[in-house]
């Protein structure tokens, strides 16, 4: 829940900034369509702007109390000027669009400004489409319709055409962190999946996975096995890792956890301790930090990196980590 611009500010400052411009200016379009991927924002930004629009004690800013009935009201969903429309089963169905416009062709209950949201926009049916077409073309004074979707591709062209569209943009590394942390992930998987992807979606997707977990324990007991011999590395490999990392995508998931604990070697090194994301292993590998050259360290991230890349030109993933386990061992007995 957003409460205030500020808020949204620090995760969508642009559409923060048109957003405020727009309502203070009086210029707010007559419909928006909201798109970026899961999580960014998009709903609570129309709830917030909803409550710009009706709040009985906006300040100069554009800032909604919050606390008025009709804050209150719009938050809880009981607003007879603020309409949000959900897929019913599979689909928005022509019906939702039409008791839409039958609410809002009666007087406006409390004042002439009307206000929808309609989430999940690419699920409506073509009748529905059409029918807010209709809509859309002949708007109301002082109706602003918001459509949500993570997919713009599928929205009617005519529909988009009518639309002005507002773009929400991934969340950065540390605000994704901070939601993991929030909705309760453990801290060392929380760091690690906020580096692998900007997507929360995907993110909580990797915390909540058993697999991902055992994948940190798999890579840490590969990255310790290389450090005592290769021959060591080679049958944990066999034993362990090929049964576990099965496909080029696991093997690839496998390749960036490898590298994370290299770069935490590197923070180490650096004395920027509190970047490592492995804390759990923390005193082992200051340990070994202690005992690599930091240009050492570097050409095994640029060996994993390596690695990757034949990877992903279909390299056969068994003769990639063998010759990795390789690369990664020559010489690291001599520093
Ligand atoms: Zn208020």
């Amino acid at each position: 829940m957003i409460n205030t611009w500020s808020e949204l500010t620090d995760i969508q400052p642009l559409v923060s900034r048109m957003l405020q411009n727009s309502i203070s200016k009086n210029r707010l379009a007559h419909a928006y369509l909201f798109e970026g991927e899961k999580a960014t924002g998009k709903k609570d930004s129309a709830s917030l702007l909803a409550r710009s629009l009706f709040c009985e004690h906006r300040d100069e800013s554009m800032q909604p109390c919050n606390e008025c009935t009709n804050c209150r009201r719009i938050v809880s969903g009981n607003h007879p000027d603020v309409h949000i429309i959900e897929p019913d089963g599979l689909s928005i169905k022509k019906e939702q669009i039409q008791y839409l416009q039958d609410e809002f062709t009666k007087k406006a209950v409390e004042s002439n400004r009307k206000f929808y949201v309609i989430t999940h926009a690419e699920k409506m049916t073509v009748q529905a489409a059409n029918s807010l077409l209709k809509f859309l073309e002949e708007p109301l004074a002082d109706t602003v319709a918001i459509l949500i979707t993570e997919q713009p591709q599928r929205i009617l062209p005519t529909i988009l055409s009518r639309c002005q569209v507002i773009t929400f943009q991934p969340l950065p590394t540390h605000l994704v962190l901070k939601k993991l942390i929030d909705e309760g992930a453990d801290p060392q998987s929380a760091q690690i999946a906020s580096l692998l992807t900007n997507s929360f979606e995907e993110a909580k997707q990797i915390c909540l996975d058993d697999w991902f977990a055992q994948a940190q324990r798999k890579v840490v007991k590969l990255y310790e096995a290389l450090n005592q011999d290769y021959l060591k590395a080679l049958i944990d490999l066999q034993e362990e890792w090929f049964g576990f990392f099965k496909d080029k995508d696991q093997v690839d998931r496998g390749l960036d956890l490898l590298l994370l604990i290299y770069k935490d070697l590197l923070y180490i090194q650096l004395d920027n301790k509190d970047a490592v994301v492995f804390k759990s292993k923390q005193s082992e590998l200051e340990r070994y930090a202690l005992q690599s050259q930091q240009r050492k360290v570097a050409e095994h991230m640029e060996a994993i990196l390596e690695a990757k890349r034949r990877l992903m030109s279909n390299t056969n993933p068994q003769l990639v980590m063998e010759q990795l386990v390789l690369n990664l061992q020559e010489g690291s007995s001599f520093v």
